[in-house]
């Protein structure tokens, strides 16, 4: 683009320079011509003039003659004597003027000669005359013939004129012409200068506002490239607070801690609103309010049909002056602010919902807080979301794996080293309390045999049935554990000796009426023996309790299964209180 720019200028340039060097040259050409032709005027009329002078100085010299002749006197030879002198000097100057013409040349060598003859004659005459004779001197003036040969050079002089006075035409008419033409390369290169001082005048001002235009333009650039690296720097620092405040998140160990700090953090970022975090119930039916900020008045249980947002599984932005946005029930400010929900999504799967809605002039004063304008940046409020999801899902993962780590895959009851946790607790808070604690040690009948009858699938599929029957028949607050294989533990809060005793012989009774459905068939019952110790009576201690519900469990084994004893509360002598009901 420049360099087509700076070439077209080249060109241009040139071509003006070309023009007004022609015009120069054409100008100093019809200069020359004119100067020429000036000259050549000059030197016709000097040749008029000179040829006029000629005769005036041979009549004058005649004159002086006759007079001289009449008088006698001297002084009248003072013209004859100014035509002698004059005369040489007329015939040179005119013998070299036609010099370039030998016509004109040849008549004037005659002109010449009978000049000369004439003064010839003449000074014969005045010679004879002042020597004393006057009469030989009258006939000598006689015998001269002078009005011939006078009648002679007039029309020789009158030749000579009449040929000057044609050329004289030609030169004029050619000194004319020279002057159109000075003219005419005059206006030319006065017109060519002209276009060549506006070109360049124009093509100066030209890149003056270019450059003007470019400086502006540059500084433009400079102010925005100014304005990206504040934003640049706006939103690293943006970034890097996110980051902070995902760390933490990321490190809560409960829904409490991240709901305490997901306020503060949300708060900090967004300072001009005011919002809330909530999450789904785990029947996922409901979103429960984990934290609010800013003053926020979102509801604190609603479904997920109440926001548009969670519906549409997207961002869901309103502006109160905006009509045709549906306003989500779940927000405390109604259809008066400009609000945003976001899901939070993690995986794939949508764990919550964060909401911002900006605070009203009021609450801002309140507060000292600079009044938002609209809503914030969308990206912003996404990145943040993200996160939050990231820290719920991360929160839900470690629940899965804690509760993992405590329970038993295959009945999903708790496992042995869970029971140690939990058994220290609740011995302690039963021995603060003074309440008692029974530990029922549990194992099914036969069960290697049934095993091997019926598969260890179906095995499997006994002990669930069993695990699930104790689940759903032992109180809120009690306790079921798998020991391992087939064996399993309850702990039974606040019970005495009799509620114990009639309570897992309920649990027994009800195992042993079980129907257990197995591909597509029933399986035969199963039983189970029980044995059954008490805190405090039969020790202070898990292990000691065990080893004494043990002892009971086998005693109910020995006595024909299917039956639950309860250690007495010496534990040296359990005592077998339930019958076989099968036998
Ligand atoms: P008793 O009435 O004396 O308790 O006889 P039993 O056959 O139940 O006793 P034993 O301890 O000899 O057998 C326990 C059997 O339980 C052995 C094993 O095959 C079975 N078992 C242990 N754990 C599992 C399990 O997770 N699934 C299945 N299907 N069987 C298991
Ligand atoms: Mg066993
Ligand atoms: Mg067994």
């Amino acid at each position: 683009m420049m360099f087509k720019r700076s070439l077209r200028q080249i060109v241009v340039i040139g071509f003006v320079l070309a023009l007004v060097a022609g015009n120069s040259a054409l100008l100093f050409v019809a200069l020359d011509r004119m100067i020429q032709a000036s000259s050549w005027v000059k030197h016709s009329l000097g040749v008029q003039k000179d040829l006029a002078s000629l005769h005036v100085l041979l009549v004058s010299a005649e004159t002086a003659e006759r007079g001289y002749l009449l008088t006698s006197d001297t002084t009248q030879l003072a013209p004859y004597h100014q035509a002698i002198y004059g005369f040489s000097e007329r015939i040179d100057r005119l013998r070299a003027a036609f010099n370039d013409n030998p016509v004109q040349a040849e008549r004037f060598s005659e002109v010449a000669r009978l000049s000369r003859e004439r003064l010839a004659r003449l000074a014969s005459v005045i010679q004879l005359h002042s020597d004393g004779d006057p009469r030989a001197a009258i006939d000598q003036v006689r015998q001269n013939d002078g009005s011939a040969i006078m009648t002679r050079v007039r029309a020789m002089i009158a030749e000579i004129e009449a040929e000057e006075a044609i050329l004289l035409e030609e030169r004029q008419r050619q000194n004319l012409w020279a002057q159109l033409g000075l003219y005419a390369s005059a206006i030319v290169f006065i017109f060519g200068s002209l276009a060549l001082i506006t070109y360049v005048y124009m093509s100066l001002r030209m890149q003056l506002r270019e450059r003007t235009a470019a400086a502006a333009s540059s500084a433009t650039y400079a102010e925005t490239l100014d304005e990206s690296l504040k934003a640049l720097e706006h939103e690293r620092n943006e970034i890097a607070q996110i980051n902070d405040g995902s760390n933490f998140l990321q490190s809560c160990n409960s829904m409490a801690e991240v709901a305490a700090l997901s306020a503060e953090f949300l708060k900090g970022l967004f300072p001009g609103y005011a919002g809330s975090v909530s999450v789904y119930a785990a029947s996922r039916n409901q979103l429960l309010r984990l934290s609010t900020w800013g003053g926020s008045n979102d509801a604190e249980v609603f479904s997920p049909d109440a926001c548009w947002g969670l519906r549409r599984g997207q961002p869901h932005a309103r502006h109160h002056d905006k009509a045709g946005t549906p306003t989500c029930s779940h927000l405390g400010c109604g259809s008066d602010c400009d609000t945003i929900c976001v899901p939070l999504i993690a995986h794939g799967e949508t764990l919550g919902l964060l909401t911002l809605a900006r605070l009203d002039p009021v609450e801002a004063a309140l507060n000292d807080i600079e009044l938002a304008k609209g809503l914030p940046d969308r990206r912003r409020v996404e990145m943040v979301a993200r996160q939050l999801g990231l820290t719920l899902a991360n929160l839900r993962l470690r629940e899965t794996l804690a509760e993992q780590s405590i329970r038993d895959p295959l009945t999903n009851s708790f496992n042995r080293r869970y029971l140690e946790v939990i058994a220290g607790k609740e011995i302690a808070q039963a021995a603060r309390f003074e309440r008692s604690l029974a530990f029922v040690m549990l194992d099914v009948d036969h069960f290697k045999r049934f095993n091997d009858l019926h598969g260890h699938a179906a095995g499997d599929a006994a002990l669930i049935a069993v695990a699930g029957s104790l689940q759903d028949n032992i109180r809120e607050g009690d306790w079921l554990f798998r020991l391992g294989g087939e064996e399993f533990v309850l702990v039974l809060r606040e019970v005495t000796r009799q509620d114990a005793l009639e309570k897992v012989e309920q649990l027994r009774a009800g195992i042993a009426d079980l129907t257990l459905s197995y591909a597509g068939g029933t399986l035969p019952r199963i039983t189970v023996s029980m044995g059954v110790a008490l805190f405090p009576d039969n020790g202070a201690e898990l292990d000691e309790l065990l080893v004494v519900a043990d002892r009971a469990l086998y005693a109910s084994k020995s006595s024909g299964r299917n039956r639950v004893t309860l250690a007495s509360a010496n534990e040296e002598t359990p005592v077998a209180i339930a019958a076989d009901r099968a036998a």
